[in-house]
């Protein structure tokens, strides 16, 4: 390898420990790193001219002087997250540092024509000339959508949630003018979900939206499965001939414990379902009757994946007043545990799916740099 393929090399490994360890110093770079501080020092000065890092004061002194604290500028690049659902439309912009730097919600329902697509373009550009000076600096456009995605993540393989065509990422393409890929929407929002909480361990994601989905992450990756189906949790069977799922079969999680489950009761507003739900005993016994099928679930994940079980989705946004006494039904189906701590709630409340698509163009620009 000549002097500048190792120099290159060590800049992008430079770059990496700075962004994973938030901050550091030149001598810690050099240390862990293994290499000499003349090189080290050349290599931040390349990366401070290309606008990458920037000193941030210094560290307390441990003898001697003063070591200088070195941090990633977070606006050096950009990704966009656009998570389309049936009626919404959702997008977010985030910076390298997953700060969210813009987000919309507008309800719009799912319809592939010129002015759904027209509709799309105007809502992300806005967001774009509003707060990007430099568009060299987006990276990219993750698209998030309630179906099964190809593994070229253009194509799509199964749709019943929405009527998206297999040609969808052709007609995005054609109106958003960034790179853009396809995600699974429930895989994006454990994607997130893993890298906001910095899950090093595996971890199921279990969404409780308008459908039912999930994500296993392994080390911050998903779990994809050989079709691209894995962690289709929606259509675990959990109730024998119970009642009609979406997808034409009988019994499925996703007819027990989707969001509309609950939010049919109050109009189709959730929120409306949880305000209520304090001193409405209709609701209780609703909401009662709903924890005891997600129970089924829950256990049945803890079985297979013996890992936390985060509940995210529309409802996993409400969980935490509640997670105690869901907890305490979990874990009475379990044989060999009687703590639920293994269950948590999202972090994110109703823009993971969003966050998780774009943070595929920051995670790729890292690994890449
Ligand atoms: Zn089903």
């Amino acid at each position: 390898m000549d002097e500048n393929n190792i120099n290159s090399r060590s800049l992008g490994d430079i770059y990496r420990m700075i962004y994973q360890n938030k901050e550091c110093s030149r001598q810690e770079i050099s240390r862990q790193l293994g290499i000499s501080l003349p090189t080290v020092t050349q290599n931040l000065n390349k990366l401070r001219n290309l606008g990458f890092i920037y000193n941030a004061g210094n560290f307390e002194s441990t003898g001697g002087r003063k070591p200088t604290i070195l941090r990633c500028v977070p606006d050096a690049r950009y990704a966009l997250g656009i998570d389309i659902t049936r009626n919404h439309l959702s997008i977010v912009l985030i910076d390298l540092d997953l700060n969210i730097i813009a987000d919309k919600r507008i309800r719009i329902p799912y319809d592939e024509t010129d002015e759904y697509f027209h509709s799309i373009r105007i809502e992300t550009e806005e967001i774009i000339q509003n707060h990007i000076a430099d568009r060299s600096k987006l990276l990219g456009a993750g698209i998030s959508m309630p179906v099964i995605i190809g593994s070229d993540q253009k194509s799509v393989t199964y749709a019943t949630v929405i009527e998206a065509s297999p040609d969808i990422y052709h007609k995005l393409t054609a109106h958003i003018d960034v790179p853009i890929l396809l995600f699974n929407d429930s895989n994006s929002a454990g994607l997130a979900e893993s890298w906001r909480a910095h899950y090093t361990q595996p971890m199921v994601y279990l969404s409780l939206s308008s459908s039912v989905g999930g994500a296993n992450m392994n080390n911050q990756n998903i779990y994809t499965g050989d079709n691209w189906r894995g962690c289709e949790f929606g259509h675990m069977t959990i109730v024998p001939h119970g009642k009609r799922c979406y997808c034409g079969r009988y019994g499925c999680l996703d007819a027990y414990c989707s969001s509309n489950v609950l939010s049919d009761f109050t109009g189709g507003d959730l929120k409306k379902f949880f305000a209520e739900l304090p001193h409405n005993k209709g609701l209780q016994n609703v909401f009662d009757q709903y924890m005891n099928h997600l129970a089924i679930a829950v256990n049945t994940l803890r079985m297979c994946y013996d890992c936390n079980i985060v509940l995210g989705g529309y409802v996993g946004a409400y969980m935490t007043e509640y997670i105690d006494t869901f907890r305490k039904k979990a874990v009475a189906l379990n044989p060999f545990e009687q703590d639920g701590s293994f269950i948590r709630v999202c972090h994110y409340r109703t823009e993971a799916s969003a966050v998780g698509a774009a943070i595929h163009f920051i995670n790729q620009f890292i690994q890449e740099f």
